[in-house]
């Protein structure tokens, strides 16, 4: 069998794999990808948030990104029953970015994984990761390429970032099941050719459908706007039907949307995601570090998926570099602990969100600006902040607002 070196390998060019490569790239040290299909391919994940910038930035992939003019999101608007709750990203409690953008996936990763490749790092497409032998920092990796021919890589760090895949997980068996209940998700990317002129055309929305019902509007520059419907498995059985017409049945229930996407052209048959919380036992061990959904993947109701996949990419990445080239890691304290208090953050939110908490707090009326701001820099992505209450007592805040506004105290909760 054919058998070749490198020092670092990434499994995966998805927005983990690209952002850890560079990483390892930039300190020296010889990276390769490997990637399962060829690119632009589809992956669900089209809302970003603002934290996600600073990763792109320190990759160094933000001009490329920039010139390819997607929908910049300025925030996040959440309606129900005919109230609304508006995000702006410009007015949060944490610095950082307050904008970031809306946009296809396969084109978004495509960037990232050119601009990688400009940088140095080959991505090796239509090549698979099939297996792995651990020997701490000399693991033999076996790959497959498309006409089933087989061949090793001796990798003296593996940086699995392949997304739904978790190949490591499953090779090792330490794939976990989920936090959360499970949930089920249709979309479709469509047509919009009666989007409204300005604001209301490119505003991404999500709309409460029931209090564990959602459905997302996600308008693209290109036209194509992408819908979805997220929650409770047991809901999509009151419809009959294909995806097809149980998602347009859905559409035509909303009066802020039927109008917009009444018998819209789907541009692809709608897709189907269910139980797709997940988490793993082991998040690193000798020679090796997941990162992106391969370690953890919640919800997508807050759009945190791309950012946790970065975060994680970034740090893993730099954690390698460091560990390669002697230094000691404590990867339990600089990685495990430093992701999981803030998925643990957002799954609280993820949690108050479906059973209809922190739905409580965004509809109220007159809502408390100091509160709405704190939450904003939550919705950005700025979850490591300890300042932020919202994030230093986020298993308890928004049960406690929730338990005033239902007990009528609304004064201690607005403004
Ligand atoms: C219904 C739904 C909606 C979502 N909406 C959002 C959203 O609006 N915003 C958001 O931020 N997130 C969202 N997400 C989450 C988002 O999809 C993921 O978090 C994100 O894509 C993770 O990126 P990644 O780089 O870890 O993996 P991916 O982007 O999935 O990339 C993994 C790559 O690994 C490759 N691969 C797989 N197996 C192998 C192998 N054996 N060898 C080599 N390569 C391999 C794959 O081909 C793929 O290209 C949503 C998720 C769901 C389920």
């Amino acid at each position: 069998m054919k058998r070749e070196s490198t020092d670092v390998l990434v499994i995966g060019a998805g927005p983990a794999g690209t952002v850890a490569a560079s990483m390892t790239n930039k300190a020296g040290l010889k990276t390769l990808i490997v990637e399962k299909s060829t690119f632009p391919r589809f992956v669900i994940g089209e809302s970003l948030i603002p934290r996600v910038m600073d990763h792109l930035d320190e990759a160094g992939f933000m001009d490329a990104v920039n010139k390819a003019n997607f929908q910049k999101k300025f925030g996040a608007r959440f309606l129900k029953e005919g109230r609304v709750c508006e995000f702006d990203f410009s007015e949060r409690f944490t610095n950082g970015w307050a904008w970031t953008w809306q946009c296809p996936r396969g084109e978004f990763d495509t960037i990232l994984a050119k601009e990688v490749e400009k940088q140095g790092v080959p991505v090796r497409y239509k090549t698979g990761v099939t297996g792995v032998t651990f020997q701490g920092n000399q693991s033999e990796v076996i790959i497959e390429n498309e006409q089933g021919e087989k061949s090793i890589i001796d990798a003296k760090f593996i940086i699995d970032a392949s997304g739904y895949a978790r190949v490591l997980p499953n090779l090792m068996g330490t794939a976990k099941t989920a936090k959360l209940p499970p949930r089920k998700a249709l979309f479709v990317h469509c047509k919009d050719e009666r989007r409204p002129e300005g604001r209301e055309g490119w505003m991404i929305t999500f709309v409460v459908h029931r209090v564990d019902i959602w459905i997302w509007v996600i308008p693209f520059s290109n036209g194509v706007t992408s819908i979805g419907v997220v929650g409770n498995p047991d809901f999509f059985n009151e419809f009959e039907g294909t995806d097809e017409e149980v998602i347009r049945q859905i559409i035509e229930q909303d009066p802020n949307y039927r109008d917009r996407f009444r018998d819209t052209e789907f541009l692809f048959d709608v897709k189907k995601l269910e139980a797709y919380s997940a988490s793993t036992s082991e998040m690193y061990g000798p020679g090796y570090a997941i990162v992106g959904n391969s370690v953890e993947f919640l919800d997508p109701v807050f759009s945190s998926g791309v950012m946790f996949a970065t975060e994680s990419g970034i740090l893993a990445g730099k954690l390698a570099a460091r560990q390669l080239k002697g230094e000691e890691v404590n990867w339990e304290e600089e990685y495990e602990k430093y992701i999981q208090d803030a998925v643990n953050v957002f799954a609280t939110y993820v949690k108050s969100w479906y059973d209809g908490a922190l739905q409580d707090v965004f509809f109220v009326p007159q809502p408390n600006q100091g509160i709405k701001h704190q939450l904003s820099s939550i919705l950005a992505g700025y979850v490591w902040d300890k300042k932020n209450p919202f994030v230093r007592k986020h298993d308890s805040l928004v049960y406690t607002l929730s338990k005033f506004i239902r007990e009528g105290k609304m004064e201690l909760v607005t403004s």
